[in-house]
């Protein structure tokens, strides 16, 4: 196992984060009649049209907010319906000449290929709606405490190109929007706005995000990946712990609890924004670690808990998965909104 530190002059804390304080920039359509559920952030057209046979599992999207109400974890009432997010709001952290082109379809045939997705409009459309479902699930997080979006986690995109499926990077773009933002009178605990922690557990480094954040002192990005999987070509997150193939649940749990504690309490956050990919689990096509369900499970309670236990709102997004059993993945990716289920019960939110 590898781990690296990138050191940085952090801010000081100047006060306790509150979960009233929202700017609500992208209202949900439907304010939720049952009020005590977890928020659940999710949108019909988080999917797009793909060829016949591509390999990136688009069904799985609508699938995981299925077996949430079929297993009566969740009920329709805690769903919010995220906007399509503005090209502005993704100007700030893409280039403007990036999102124009990848608005309007000027995309060369090698950046498709780079990125995996041939272009089409709903393909756009699909990546405004997920960007905004990660937004929401913030702003949401905010004022409640937790919410989970059914999509996101689309941490390879860099500001000027889209890579591994990833083509407009959702988790910075809520991450820089909540610190710009104006709008949001009570939303500042420090000069610049919110601070942002981004933990990121897809079993790929999260390189897009910690290339955009790299000289940012008030977002810091923490990653737990596998070594010798994709990118190729590693970014400098704040932390990168880097494990080998083949790694199992107890080495990848006690891994999380040695870092996450430290880092919340020296970083102290007023949001967590928390990629729960389920890529590390043994059965995952690309993933290359062996977790077990059970293990995926007690990861994201022990994220949830420990975050939420020290008063800080946190956001999760579903991150990588990947299988040709769609209906399995999709309940592998509702075990986070079935830890944070059980977060939000016991912590009477
Ligand atoms: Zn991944």
């Amino acid at each position: 196992m590898k781990i690296s530190y990138m050191r940085r002059v952090l801010p000081s804390f100047s006060k306790k984060p509150t979960f009233a304080s929202t700017c609500r920039a992208f209202h949900a359509e439907k304010v939720s009649a049952d009020s005590r559920g977890l928020p659940v952030v999710h949108h019909s057209r988080y999917v797009c049209d793909l060829p016949p046979g591509h390999r990136f599992p688009m069904g799985k999207f609508p699938r995981v907010l299925h077996c949430l109400l079929k297993d009566q974890i969740v009920s329709e009432q805690q769903v919010w319906t995220p906007e399509l997010v503005s090209e502005e709001v993704l100007n700030c952290v893409h280039t403007t000449e990036y999102v124009k082109n990848f608005v309007s379809g000027k995309v060369e045939e090698k950046a498709q290929r780079r990125t995996g997705f041939p272009w089409s409009k709903g393909l756009v459309r699909r990546c405004r709606y997920e960007t905004g479902g990660t937004l929401l699930a913030a702003e949401v997080a905010l004022e409640r405490g937790m919410a989970c979006s059914t999509a996101g986690g689309t941490h390879h995109a860099f500001p000027d190109r889209g890579s591994g499926f990833c083509l407009i990077n959702d988790l910075a773009v809520t991450a820089r929007y909540l610190r710009n933002s104006s709008s949001c009178p009570s939303s500042s605990s420090i000069a610049g706005g919110r601070k942002v922690l981004i933990v990121d557990l897809d079993v790929h480094q999260g390189d897009g995000t910690a290339f955009i954040f790299k000289d940012e002192p008030g977002v810091l990005t923490f990653s737990i990946h596998g070594e010798k999987n994709f990118p190729l070509h590693k970014q400098r997150s704040d932390l990168d712990v880097s494990l080998p193939d083949g790694t199992e649940d107890r080495q990848y749990l006690s891994t999380v609890e040695e870092h996450l504690p430290g880092l919340l309490d020296s970083f102290r956050p007023d949001l967590v924004l928390y990629d729960a990919g389920v890529d590390p689990h043994t059965e995952d096509d690309l993933g290359r670690l062996r977790l077990t369900d059970a293990g995926l499970y007690q990861r994201d309670l022990y994220v949830l808990k420990t975050v939420v236990a020290r008063g800080i709102p946190i956001a999760t997004v579903i991150g990588g998965g990947y299988s040709s059993d769609v209906d399995k993945l999709a309940v592998r990716h509702s075990i986070v909104h079935r830890a944070a289920t059980q977060v939000w019960k016991e912590c009477g939110m």
